[in-house]
């Protein structure tokens, strides 16, 4: 069987756990704060915090930047759920920007045209949540200057995207955004098992990230109010946080699979390249890429086109699985969940994203996947979507 994902784990990345387990800390030892710096080292970010998940990740982003009830964020339909679902853990209300039909990023016309609405009618996003989906950058420019425009807050959703550049600049530099987040789940590019990281220039916002992720309690004695001479207090809770802490046993793996990124990326890129030039003249849409992005290759996405209004889509992904190649579809469009269809959101919202469901396939893409696994996956793909019609 070939998944569509899986992790990549090298005897030095057992040795470094195994060294966590012989040692005094299991949790909240140093591995933690080496594995943020060597994220901090390799995106250029000032400050770092580990935490248990993405998913966490994206929430404590959203209460360090004060959304509430009454606030909106905005993100794009084309998205793992955690994306919005983060905005509903703080009260707030979700709405969605179309794709942009080449590059399956959150389209910056559509947003642009719907902050222009939004503004008349008082229902501006305190937080935009860009996703860089398959791991090629959204349009980050052009979002940080809409930001300007409308006073919106950036949380760039990273998950697929460490290792990724946007104008020559790594993904996590959080040059044009508040908080960018970033995945560890074993199918992405790095992993830690579970595990999550929020990176920031903020001072300040790196500050209650740190709190929000162990319960709100500070042993800053400048953030903590005065009690009676003589009573100890060695902490205090100022806030309302979680326990979303990353173990050391975690970091350890995520610092050891940090000295690889590279690697990783490369030979994503180069299976990547593989698949193109393979599909050339395939009946299949090749994964467009934007001058000023370096994707990191999370996923490999082809799209089958519909033909007179009909879906191929499922003819090819069960020929696939037929022959034991479990490729994948991201995403169904987030407000198409029965629990987001409850919230109102109607079919046909956001058309783009909904043709690409309709058409998405991720074949197999991982830097383990060898080159005969990829051959093997190229004949099948080419078996069952055929050359190119005129
Ligand atoms: C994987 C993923 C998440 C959630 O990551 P976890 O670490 O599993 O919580 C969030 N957003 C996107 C786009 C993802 O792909």
């Amino acid at each position: 069987m070939i998944n569509y994902g899986r992790q990549d784990i090298s005897e030095d990345d057992i040795e470094a756990v195994v060294r966590v387990l012989r040692s005094d800390f299991l949790t909240q030892g140093p591995a933690v704060p080496s594995f943020e710096k060597s994220v901090c080292d390799f995106t250029g970010a000032a400050h770092a915090i580990a935490v248990n998940s993405a998913t966490s990740a994206l929430h404590i982003a959203c209460l360090a930047l004060d959304l509430g009830v009454g606030d909106w964020l905005w993100t794009s339909p084309t998205t793992f759920v955690a994306s919005s679902n983060c905005a509903l853990y703080c009260g707030a209300r979700v709405d969605f920007v179309d794709i942009d039909p080449k590059s399956y990023n959150m389209s910056v016309e559509r947003l642009a045209e719907k902050l222009a609405i939004a503004e008349k009618t008082g229902t501006l996003p305190k937080v935009v949540v860009p996703v860089h989906i398959c791991g090629q950058s959204c349009d980050m420019q052009r979002i940080a200057a809409l930001a300007e425009r409308y006073g919106f807050r950036i949380i760039e959703d990273a998950s697929h995207a460490i290792g990724g550049s946007y104008d020559g600049r790594p993904i996590g530099e959080c040059r044009y955004s508040d908080i960018t987040v970033f995945s560890f789940h074993p199918v992405k590019i790095i992993t830690t098992g579970e595990g999550g990281m929020c990176v920031t220039n903020d001072a300040e916002l790196a500050a209650r990230l740190r709190r929000y992720r162990s319960h709100g309690i500070t042993s800053d004695p400048a953030l903590m109010s005065p009690r009676s001479e003589g009573e100890i207090w060695n902490y205090q809770q100022i806030d309302l946080g979680f326990n979303y802490r990353m173990t050391d046993i975690q970091a350890a793996l995520g610092n050891s699979q940090m000295v690889r990124l590279e690697e990783f990326v490369d030979r994503r890129q180069a299976i990547a390249g593989r698949y193109d030039r393979a599909f050339a003249d395939c009946d299949v849409v090749t994964p467009w890429q934007h001058p000023a992005t370096r994707s990191s290759y999370h996923l490999y996405v082809v799209r089958v086109p519909e033909r007179a209004g009909a879906s191929e889509q499922s003819r090819v992904y069960e020929y696939m699985y037929e022959h034991e190649i479990h490729v994948n579809l991201h995403y169904i469009p987030v407000y198409r969940q029965p629990y987001y269809e409850r919230m109102g959101f109607p079919a046909g919202y956001c058309v783009e994203a909904e043709r690409y469901h309709r058409e998405a396939i991720s074949l197999p893409m991982y830097a383990a996947l060898s080159d005969a696994q990829q051959d093997e996956v190229i004949g099948r793909v080419r078996a069952i979507a055929g050359t190119r019609r005129a």
